[in-house]
């Protein structure tokens, strides 16, 4: 008999017999969140014949994958090989080993990045979802055209995608305004055995499952545990779903479960401020820079988008100036997410350096010497004091300018998982009928901090081993009568 790590009866029930409970619904499938990994699990297990029930906390399906801009990294699509795009798995994993450093487990990142592109040839042909290559710019830390995205490059439109595909299938149920409270197991093994869910209009209900699937992300909304773990986070802006509170971590540590990671965190360093509304890293990956209010630039801005939101929250004000032009303007107007700063006003126009430079108080001369600088570093006149190596074209007027600061997206520790996204004990072997994937498994991002995150690592980590969860959950379950 396996001792509990943790009894404590506001997380697990746990029962001596599972026929002694009183189950109001039974199904062959649990998954817990509707966001993109709740509902790609559901998809892949209905897909291979069983009953699944899915159950959101919120009114709507959607968490972070709906905030988030559809940005799945894949090598070898087809989308890809028909643009005749050079990639491979192989380099697809070192991108995202290289990025953390080289901590992330070799075998398991092969393995999802091997699986990326089923996953989205999978959405495109067989679930009608339509992922395209995105050829616009390459994302910072990829070796390749390797990000597929919806035309609008918008999250909320993939989760509208993905719900109108569960509707087509008969034997997917879900429920809304139904937060799981705690989860059943048995006491002997803590073999999971389904879920306590508070269903609104109903009340309590026990869901009975041979399989339950945590797709319930992380602990971003949570700053008890973000005290705990990503201390330096704690305070800053949180730019995620506000559902992500965490249970789902802390029912798999309670069971026993391997937590890893959980300093890891995905951040963003491009957020318009105060409006709160992202202004896509595509203005920097085109060619646009950050100066501090001291009219300086403070670091090689092509970096990666989650380590530089620590640089621009240790500027004076917690904030910088985005500057960029016409064309790096006229590329993304498409975008949901830049359409939505215009709208809240976050973006100016101006004629010349000068006007912006006034308009954001910014010391006149250092901000036309930074400017000039990096025109000739474009230009390849001279090299980057602080590095920067790509840019795009030179900047030329009308100019745009916003303010940003840097939040916190979501984070990137959780329960650790094998091939098969089975939650993972102390001891390596799986807690029975329990899997994990997208933020409460533990990701791809090395250990600690912003900068192993990988751009893309989120809906990799979400989508790919909700696919796997969801077919392994299945095809087991079924065996298991
Ligand atoms: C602004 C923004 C932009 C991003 N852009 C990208 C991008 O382009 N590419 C990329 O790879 N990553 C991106 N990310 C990260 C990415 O969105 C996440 O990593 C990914 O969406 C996580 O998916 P998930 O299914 O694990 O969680 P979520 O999509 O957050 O879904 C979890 C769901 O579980 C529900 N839930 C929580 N607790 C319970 C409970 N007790 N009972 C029932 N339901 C519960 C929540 O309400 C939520 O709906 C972005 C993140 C943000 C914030």
């Amino acid at each position: 008999m396996i001792e509990p790590k943790d009894t404590r009866k506001d997380l697990i029930l746990f029962s001596d017999s599972p026929d002694d409970l009183a189950w109001d619904i039974e199904v062959d499938v649990l998954v817990i969140g509707a966001g993109g990994c709740g509902l790609v699990a559901a998809l892949a297990a209905a897909q291979n014949g069983v009953s699944v029930f899915v159950l959101e906390k919120e009114k709507q399906a959607g968490g972070n994958t709906s905030l988030s801009q559809a940005m799945v990294p894949a090598a070898r699509t087809k989308a890809q090989i028909a643009a005749c795009i050079e990639d491979s798995v192989e380099l697809m994993t070192e991108d995202i080993l290289k990025k953390n450093d080289y901590q992330g487990d070799p075998a398991l990142t092969r393995h999802v990045a091997e699986q990326a592109a089923g996953l989205v040839d999978w959405l495109n042909d067989q679930i009608g979802i339509k992922l395209e290559l995105v050829t616009e710019f390459i994302y910072p830390g990829h070796s390749s055209y390797r990000i597929h995205a919806n035309r609008s490059r918008k999250g909320a439109h993939l989760i509208n995608d993905l719900i109108n595909a569960a509707k087509r299938f008969e034997n997917i149920d879900m429920a809304y305004n139904a937060p799981v409270k705690r989860l059943v197991a048995a006491k002997q093994d803590h073999a999971v055995l389904g879920a306590e869910v508070e269903i609104e209009g109903i009340g309590r209900n026990l869901a009975r499952a041979k399989k339950v699937i945590l797709a319930l992300n992380g602990f971003g909304a949570n700053r008890e545990m973000l005290k705990k773990y990503i201390s330096e986070m704690a305070e800053a802006y949180y730019f995620g779903h506000e559902g992500n509170t965490g249970e789902g971590i802390l029912w798999g540590e309670a069971l026993g479960a391997q937590l890893e990671c959980m300093g890891a965190y995905q951040a963003h360093g491009s957020v318009a401020h105060p409006h709160g509304t992202l202004l896509t890293w595509a203005v920097i990956s085109l060619g646009g820079y950050q100066v501090n209010l001291e009219g300086k630039r403070f670091v090689d801005e092509y970096h990666g988008y989650s380590e530089h939101a620590l640089d621009v929250l240790k500027q004076k004000g917690g904030v910088a100036i985005e500057v960029f032009d016409q064309r790096i303007y006229d590329t993304v107007i498409e975008y949901e997410d830049f359409q939505q700063c215009l709208e809240m006003g976050a973006i100016k126009k101006f004629e010349r350096l000068e006007d912006l430079t006034a308009s954001f108080s910014l010391p006149a001369e250092q901000m036309i010497r930074t400017h000039e600088a990096f025109q000739k570093a474009v230009l390849g006149e001279t090299r980057d004091p602080l590095g920067r190596e790509k840019f795009g074209e030179p900047l030329h007027p009308p100019y745009y300018g916003a303010k940003v600061t840097g939040a916190l997206f979501h984070t990137q520790g959780g329960l650790k998982i094998n091939h098969r996204a089975q939650v993972l004990r102390a001891d390596a072997l799986p807690i029975p009928n329990l899997y994990a994937g997208g933020g409460t498994a533990a990701g791809f991002s090395g250990k600690t901090g912003p900068k192993g995150y990988l751009s893309a690592n989120g809906l990799l980590a979400a989508l790919v081993l909700g696919k796997i969860a969801g077919e392994d959950a299945a095809r087991s379950g079924l065996e298991s009568g």
